[in-house]
């Protein structure tokens, strides 16, 4: 029997009783960042309210209020996953600070020409860049574990491929795309057998999993507060305390140092050493608030997301179209797929229409996307504060998106629009429901783009999914472009700036205001940043054209 009360855990949340595009909320994005409980808000409240001041460097009281809360987060980090030590508890800026200052700090004291780094298929970018840095200051090599047709890694492999060159093992604990467990007991085991270190990246594992960083024996674990109902702008680094005490400290400043003279610092000891300046001392007072809430319902919430996984997988199923980038079931609530015929982007911007949030892209994982073949997927990450209703009204909407986008009206004629026209039209569309469509429906009925045309030549760089521009200019100077995407969302987007911007003068180009026209439009208080700046990298585009 399940005893979770998800109603009770749901009030928590504030923000998941306010509409989006006038629908409820329903909030599947919870692998990018949880909402935060009232409780954590609080705290962040309650922390400017009434202790506000810099830690550990003042005499007066609200310097010594401030600073215990701040050491109490840490003493409660260590508890939370069982550290040794507070020593052990640095705290950053989140999980890609904290890998990177282990790159920078451990990597490049440690690593020469020809050592080894071990990285896995199903990386995050955190956890690729900064050793490619670090690789290519030291002269060391990137070798990647890969992975099984189910998004395991290979374990055949792990021992072949971990060996005495290695000497740092970098691995997710969970894949932030594939929601797999990843063996990192084996690898830990692997790299301890070699003398290389191990570092894992618990990002997406610590609010579903019990963490004993002792009992795993790794040497770095690293994880982010936001994952896990915490404030954002707070990461975890826990390290061996051994192994912190031989590395040099990443910044320098105030804080981490013993004495300063021009002739030489010595440094503080652990953890400051690796704190160099002002932290999040509000972040880190909320989080404190965020472990406590954790830990009052885990122990109830592990077993309701298994029973949401299982009866979102079983839903999902019953959409032919739909495909899982792998085979089997993910470990945690997060599911990857991608759905025949439909552009990932064109799916997500059609559910944020219903108030339904999920991310669609390469989730920061490129080389894991190359691997699979793929360009992007859809991403579903639930938490326990999801409900078995919303993912029915979840899957409704996405049977009736697919269903829609495929009876959109096919026109016969669609390159010529004029911005007046589009103005006109949109004008009838009501609400941003309304809007969407007829972004939709201009996109479906652009004419595609010869494949030779789409090239590297007529990308559009800045767009979140591929883009091309082309263009005539007649003997009187006047501009045709013509352009393509392979998301519908983004030709509808282009078939709305180039009717601005057709069938004029380089000058007539230029004196377009294009603000007022996407202000006449209400358009870009509607479009994610990224896809904004999408907008405004065409338009860029095409005035760079007519320079
Ligand atoms: N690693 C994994 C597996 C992640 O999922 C993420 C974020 O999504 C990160 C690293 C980076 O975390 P942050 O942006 O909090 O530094």
């Amino acid at each position: 029997m399940n005893s979770f009360d998800n109603a009770a855990f749901r009030e928590q949340f504030p923000i998941l009783k306010i509409k989006v595009n006038q629908q409820p909320l329903v909030y599947f994005d919870n692998g990018a960042t949880t909402q935060k409980p009232q409780c954590v808000i609080d705290k962040y409240q309650m922390f400017y309210s009434q202790e506000n001041a810099n830690v550990h460097r003042a005499s007066h009281t609200l310097s010594a209020l401030a600073t215990h809360s701040f050491e109490q987060t840490r003493k409660q980090v260590k508890n939370f996953i069982q550290a040794s030590s507070i020593k052990e508890i640095i705290w950053t800026k989140g999980t890609t600070e904290s890998i990177n200052i282990i790159a920078q700090s451990w990597g490049r004291d440690n690593l020469k020409a020809g050592d080894e780094i071990v990285l896995t298929q199903c990386e995050h970018h955190a956890n690729i860049v900064p050793w490619q840095i670090v690789a290519k200051q030291t002269g060391a090599i990137i070798k990647v574990l890969p992975l099984t047709a189910d998004g395991f890694i290979d374990q055949l492999v792990i021992n072949e491929m971990i060996t005495e060159k290695t000497k740092v093992v970098c691995c997710a604990h969970i894949s932030n795309v594939l929601g797999r467990i990843n063996p990192i007991e084996k690898i830990i085991a692997r790299a301890k057998q070699v003398n290389a270190i191990s570092v894992i990246d618990g990002a997406q594992a610590i609010a579903h999993q019990p963490i004993n960083v002792k009992e795993l024996g790794c040497d770095f674990y690293v994880f982010s507060a936001h994952k896990m109902y915490g404030p954002t702008g707070v990461g975890i680094l826990y390290g061996r305390e051994e192994l912190l005490n031989r590395m040099s400290p990443y910044q320098g400043g105030g804080e981490m140092i013993k004495t300063v003279s021009f002739a030489q610092t010595t440094f503080n000891d652990l953890p400051f050493k690796f704190e160099a300046g002002t932290p999040n001392i509000a972040g880190v007072v909320a989080f404190s608030a965020a472990i406590s809430f954790l830990q009052d319902w885990s122990s109830d919430i592990e077993n309701y997301e298994q029973k949401l996984l299982e009866y979102c997988l079983a839903k999902l199923t019953t959409i032919s179209q739909i495909k899982m980038i792998v085979e089997g079931e993910p470990d945690i609530p997060l599911i990857s797929f991608v759905i025949d015929d439909h552009h990932n982007h064109d799916i997500a911007t059609s559910l944020n229409v219903y108030g339904i949030a999920i991310r669609s892209g390469h989730h920061c994982a490129m080389p894991l996307m190359a691997y699979l073949k793929l360009t992007g997927c859809l991403r579903i990450s639930l938490s326990a504060y999801n409900t078995f209703e919303e993912i029915d009204y979840f899957i409704e909407c996405l049977d009736k998106i697919i269903n829609q986008e495929d009876s959109l009206p096919q026109l016969t004629e669609n390159n010529n629009q004029l911005s007046d026209d589009i103005v006109s039209l949109f004008s009838k569309a009501k609400g941003w429901d309304g809007k969407h469509r007829e972004i939709m429906m201009l996109g479906k009925n652009l004419n595609r783009l010869n494949k030779d045309r789409r090239n590297e030549k007529s990308l559009i760089s800045g767009c979140e999914s591929l883009a091309w521009l082309v263009f005539d200019k007649n003997n009187d100077g006047v501009y045709r472009f013509t352009a393509d995407s392979d998301a519908k969302v983004i030709r509808g987007l282009l078939v709305i700036v180039l009717a601005a911007f057709n069938d004029k003068i380089a000058k007539e180009i230029h004196a377009f205001d294009i603000e007022r026209y996407f202000e006449q439009l209400g358009l870009i208080q509607h479009l994610s940043p990224s896809r904004g700046n999408g907008v405004h990298a065409i338009v860029q585009r095409v005035r760079q054209i007519a320079r």
